[in-house]
C-alpha cells in the first residue's frame, strides 16, 4: 500500500522508525525488536539505509518482511551520495521485485572520504538526482528529508527551502522532518514552506530521548535546540535510567499531542529499534490515534 492514501486522508496516525543490523550478529536481536514494533500496527514503518554497510543489505529484506508477514506499510530508505548510479539502479529493481511502493530518497552524509574525493567523480550530487531516477522508474510513492531549523550546509533558511521546493518539484509526494524539540520551530517552517509553495503533507519527527546519553548523539547528528525545559528535565533524571525514560516518553508524548492538536495528521517516531518506547508512546495516545 503506498503512503499516498494515508497522508491525503483524515487519520490520526503514527508510524515508527526503525534500523537494521550493522552487524550480522546483531540480525537476531534486531529481528525481533522489528517484529515486536510491527505487532502494535503503526500506520508504517519506516526502515533506514546506511550505505556501505551490513544496513544497506537489510534494508530491503527487513522492510519486505514487515510488510508481508505483518501488513504494516513500509517505507524504505535509500541513499544514493556514497553509490554508483548501477548499485542504484539494482537497489531499485530490487525494491520494485519486492513490492517496496514507499522510498524515502535521501542524498545520505557526506563522509570525510567523499568531502576529500573529486566531486566530479560522484554519480549523485543531491537527493534530488535519486528522486529523478525513481520517477524515471515508476511505481513510488517518494519521500524526502526536510529540516525544521535547517540542513547544516545550507546557507540559510531559504536557500535550504529553495532546494527544498526543487526535490518537491521532482516529484517528492511527502516530507519526513529532521527531529526537533520545540514545536515552534516546526510551525515556523511550516508557514514559510507552505509560503514557499510547497504543499505536499509534511511528516514531523520525534525522537523519544530515553537516556542521558542519547541527548548528546541527538544534538551531534542533528544539531536540534534543545529548549530549556528539555534541559532541566535531562538534569533531573538524567542520571536515573528508568526516571529519564518515563521523562523522555512523556516530553515526547506532550510534542506528539501539540502537533496534532495543531492539526498534524501523522507523526513518525524515531523509535530506534526500542519495542517497549513504541509501545508506552502508542499507549499514552491510545484514544488520540484513529
Ligand atoms: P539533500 O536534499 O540533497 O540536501 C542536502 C543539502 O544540499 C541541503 O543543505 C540542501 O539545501 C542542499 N542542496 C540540495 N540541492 C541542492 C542543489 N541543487 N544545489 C546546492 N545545494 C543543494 N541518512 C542515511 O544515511 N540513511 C537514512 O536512512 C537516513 N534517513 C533519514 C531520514 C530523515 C527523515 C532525515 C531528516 C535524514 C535522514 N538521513 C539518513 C540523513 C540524511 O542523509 C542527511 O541529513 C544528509 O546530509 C542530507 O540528505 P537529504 O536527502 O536531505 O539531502
Amino acid at each position: 500500500m503506498t503512503l499516498r492514501e494515508l497522508l491525503h486522508s483524515d487519520t490520526t496516525a503514527l508510524s515508527f522508525e526503525v534500523f537494521p543490523p550493522k552487524v550480522d550478529s546483531a540480525f537476531e536481536s534486531v529481528k525481533t525488536a522489528i517484529e515486536e514494533i510491527a505487532r502494535l500496527r503503526p500506520a508504517f514503518m519506516s526502515v533506514t539505509y546506511g550505505a556501505g554497510g551490513g544496513t544497506s543489505r537489510y534494508t530491503l529484506d527487513m522492510a519486505a518482511t514487515t510488510q508481508r508477514q505483518y501488513g504494516v506499510p513500509t517505507l524504505a530508505h535509500l541513499t544514493c551520495v556514497s553509490s554508483t548510479r548501477e548499485t542504484v539502479a539494482q537497489r531499485i529493481a530490487d525494491m520494485k521485485a519486492a513490492g517496496i511502493e514507499n522510498v524515502m530518497a535521501l542524498r545520505g552524509d557526506l563522509t570525510p572520504e567523499l568531502r576529500n574525493s573529486d566531486r566530479e567523480s560522484w554519480h549523485y550530487r543531491y537527493a534530488v538526482d535519486l528522486v529523478h531516477e525513481l520517477r524515471q522508474t515508476g511505481g513510488f510513492c517518494i519521500g524526502g528529508a526536510c529540516y525544521p531549523e535547517i540542513h547544516p550546509e545550507s546557507a540559510d533558511q531559504k536557500e535550504d527551502i529553495r532546494h527544498l521546493k526543487e526535490k518537491v518539484d521532482a516529484g517528492v509526494e511527502f516530507l519526513t522532518t529532521q527531529m526537533f524539540f520545540d514545536n515552534n520551530l516546526l510551525y515556523n517552517f511550516l508557514y514559510k514552506i507552505r509560503e514557499a509553495g510547497i504543499a505536499v503533507p509534511v511528516i514531523p519527527g520525534i525522537m523519544p530521548i530515553t537516556n542521558a546519553k542519547q541527548v548528546e548523539r541527538a544534538i551531534q547528528l542533528s544539531g536540534s535546540f534543545m529548549p530549556q525545559r528539555f534541559k532541566s528535565l535531562v538534569d533531573r533524571f538524567g542520571h536515573d535510567p528508568a526516571a529519564m525514560m518515563q521523562a523522555g516518553i512523556a516530553y515526547a508524548t506532550d510534542q506528539i499531542i501539540d502537533l496534532y492538536a495543531n492539526g498534524i495528521k501523522v507523526v513518525h517516531v524515531y523509535s530506534m529499534n526500542k519495542p517497549e518506547v513504541a509501545r508506552k508512546i502508542q499507549d499514552n495516545l491510545s484514544c488520540i490515534l484513529t
